[in-house]
């Protein structure tokens, strides 16, 4: 107790030289960013910019320093600026950084990735998972020769037009349900159903029938909260577009290489048509893929009518930081590793919450784990996540950068665990958690500077 009201009195962060930047970037960016949810619109504070990454920390413009569990967004499960990774970049940088045409290195990565995945036979790279997803959905249509896709209320895949319809992410950040900018038209394309409702889907195919060329899924949708499915849904979703002749699209872009080598087609054993990669993938450097059976990928040009191309696809520097980053990943015990570590830090917060009574639940599968402030059931849908729980997020996050952890900025997104997020580590960001959700949970606290912070808990409403 003697140790939590020090902790208190603890002063706010100093953001002046975040803030100075901060102003000067939205004269020049929209909202100041290049990416929606950095502005810190939905937690307190400005945007704080970032300096430096080193193993599990980063440090701030205004050296502030913290235990990252964003880790720019999924990419660093090696935590930042990996020696191995960064070697290896520098080397190839050393032959020069894009020649528009083909070197070894991609070769390199793809017998990496296709050796040690038992879902894929032929892989293309591009640059990004928008563009992956983008390009699979592309490949989808051609190859069935159908127009409609189906995706999932509350996965994220991107800023593709067609998928930008009722989407997570930075979208229900901002309460909005689709983006201006879409043609009606495109959107009408796109069938739209809530995740783990079985009769929903059916629907869908009975309505649509011979219709749709893909379904679309993050098998593990992480970016809306982390809305776990149950194995026989996924099961379902295979059973449902083999006899419909849809072609069944996983969207890994997160869960890929993620909670295994070979994501969560391999964790659930399940085995979609398409695959689609990012942020892993690229070690930190902007790589997206997507991959197929040889037969699929055929439809692909130059081999096939499906056109789709990229001035930097394969870029050398990208997959020499994908190679070197895909070369640790496949290291005896690395996953077991990992998970049990985060497995361990989610089940002492949630058993320390549990003891208060803090409405606290943790989602967790490898080591991606999300914070939800709602005891009522396991969340599996998008529309059971209840909005005015965000608000304890909102505390929470700026309690926890005045005591050193960085989360992303916003109460949908997930967290992640790198390798370099040892046990000491986790046990000093396990601390400022505690404290932290003492502070959002206890009614009486005095909160620093007098914010917003001392309102009634209201989580017994
Ligand atoms: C991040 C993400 C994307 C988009 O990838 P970008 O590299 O940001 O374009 C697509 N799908 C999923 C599941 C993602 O998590």
């Amino acid at each position: 107790m003697i140790e939590s009201k020090d902790k208190i009195s603890k002063p706010d962060i100093s953001r002046a030289k975040s803030t100075e930047l901060y102003n000067k970037a939205k004269t020049y960016f929209p909202g100041g960013v290049n990416s929606p949810v950095r502005a810190f619109k939905s937690v307190y504070g400005t945007p704080l910019f970032i300096k430096k990454g080193d193993g599990a920390y980063l440090w701030d413009a205004d050296d502030n320093q913290f235990i990252d569990f964003c880790c720019s967004w999924g990419p660093l499960i090696l935590g930042h600026n990996h020696p191995a990774i960064r070697e290896k970049v520098i080397e190839v940088m050393q032959n020069g950084m894009s020649f528009g045409a083909p070197t070894a290195l991609e070769n390199e990565l793809a017998e990496l990735i296709i050796s040690n995945n038992p879902f894929i036979e032929k892989i293309r790279f591009n640059s990004s998972g928008t563009e992956a997803v983008m390009s699979a959905i592309r490949l989808a249509r051609g190859y069935t020769k159908r127009d409609k896709i189906l995706k999932f209320e509350g996965c994220y895949h991107g800023h593709v037009d067609a998928l930008l319809v009722k989407a997570g992410s930075g979208l229900v950040t901002f309460g909005e349900t689709s983006s201006a900018g879409v043609p009606k038209a495109f959107a009408d394309e796109t069938i739209v159903v809530a995740l783990n409702d079985k009769e929903a889907l059916a629907k869908a195919f009975e309505d649509f029938k011979d219709q749709i060329a893909a379904v679309i899924m993050e098998p593990i949708p992480a970016n809306n909260g982390l809305l776990l499915q149950h194995t026989e849904f996924l099961q379902y979703l295979r059973e449902i577009c083999t006899a419909n002749g849809t072609l069944l699209i996983f969207d890994e872009v997160i869960s890929g290489f993620r909670v295994g080598f070979a994501g969560a087609a391999g964790l659930y054993q399940i085995k979609p048509d398409i695959i689609t990669y990012g942020k892993i993938i690229g070690g930190g450097l902007p790589v997206g893929a997507y991959g197929a059976s040889a037969q699929i990928m055929s439809s692909v040009s130059p081999e096939g009518p499906v056109y789709q191309a990229g001035t930097l696809s394969g870029n050398p520097v990208a997959m020499a930081a994908g190679i070197a980053q895909l070369t640790e990943l496949l290291k005896p015990g690395f996953y077991e590793d990992q998970n049990q570590r985060t497995k361990d830090f989610v089940n002492d917060i949630v058993e320390y919450a549990s003891q208060r009574n803090y409405p606290l639940v943790i989602s967790r599968v490898g080591s991606i784990f999300w914070l939800a402030f709602d005891t009522n059931a396991v969340i599996r849908k998008a529309e059971d996540i209840d909005p005015k729980s965000m608000d304890h997020f909102k505390k929470l996050h700026l309690e926890l950068l005045n005591r050193g952890v960085y989360m992303g900025p916003s109460g949908y997104e997930v967290g992640f665990v790198s390798a370099a997020h040892t046990t000491a580590i986790l046990d000093t960001a396990k601390q400022a958690i505690f404290e932290s959700l003492d502070v959002v949970f206890s009614p009486s606290q005095p909160s620093p500077g007098g914010r917003a912070l001392n309102e009634q808990a209201d989580f017994r409403e």
